[in-house]
């Protein structure tokens, strides 16, 4: 099985990192729509959510995932990648284009300061069980509100939300790959391993 960083800008580095320790799972670096074919899965990484986004339209990766996202291939934003995940985007650069809009989501950029007030905090995160996540928040967005089907996995001293499933897709506002705990990735190649049992031939 193959799963895909986006590796346009921003942390795809240290994703394929962590996914390379996995058994039994390629990974690759994309940048191209046609290497999405043969996935059953995408990371889109931190980074900068604006540049992320030209150049995702750029190489015309916004529609074709967008297609791929309406038969179930999982889609995991971290980040600023969470911030292109969602359906309204608040605090946003107003040249920026419109996000992928992909899930029931609003989100406010930056929602936590600039880049010195980045912080990590332990969180509780029931899907991964009890012991908690170190996840560390840089220039983090939050997100604001989710509506169903988006169901809220993990939020900071029981307030704001950060981490949230809908379906296939996946946004959490902190950077999963930054550190050795390896549950969020698990969880991810769990959600691709069950893309790859219903919906491909390879
Ligand atoms: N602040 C960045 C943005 O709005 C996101 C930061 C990150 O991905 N660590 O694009």
């Amino acid at each position: 099985m193959k799963i895909g960083v986006l590796a346009l800008q921003g942390a795809f580095s240290e994703h394929l990192k962590i996914l390379r320790c996995f058994q039994n799972l390629e990974t690759v670096e994309v940048r191209q729509p046609v290497q999405l074919l043969d996935l059953c899965g995408l990371i889109i990484p931190g980074g900068e959510s604006t540049t992320i986004l030209k150049l995702m339209g750029l190489y015309r990766l916004d529609t074709m995932l967008a297609d791929l996202c309406a038969r179930g291939f999982p889609i995991w934003g971290t980040c600023a990648g969470a911030i292109l995940m969602a359906g309204e985007v608040g605090n946003t650069n107003p040249n920026m284009p419109a996000g992928l809009g992909l899930m029931k989501i609003t989100v406010r950029r930056n929602a936590f300061g600039r880049q010195v007030d980045s912080f990590e905090e332990k969180l509780r995160v029931p899907v991964l069980g009890d012991k908690p996540f170190p996840a560390v928040f840089i220039r983090a967005p939050l997100i604001e509100s989710s509506e169903p089907p988006a169901e809220v996995l993990a939020r900071l001293g029981n307030r704001a939300i950060v981490a949230v499933r809908q379906d296939n897709l996946l946004a959490t506002t902190f950077h999963p790959e930054l550190g050795d705990d390896d549950r969020f990735h698990q969880y991810f190649v769990s959600m691709a391993e069950t893309y790859q049992a219903y919906h491909t031939n390879f």
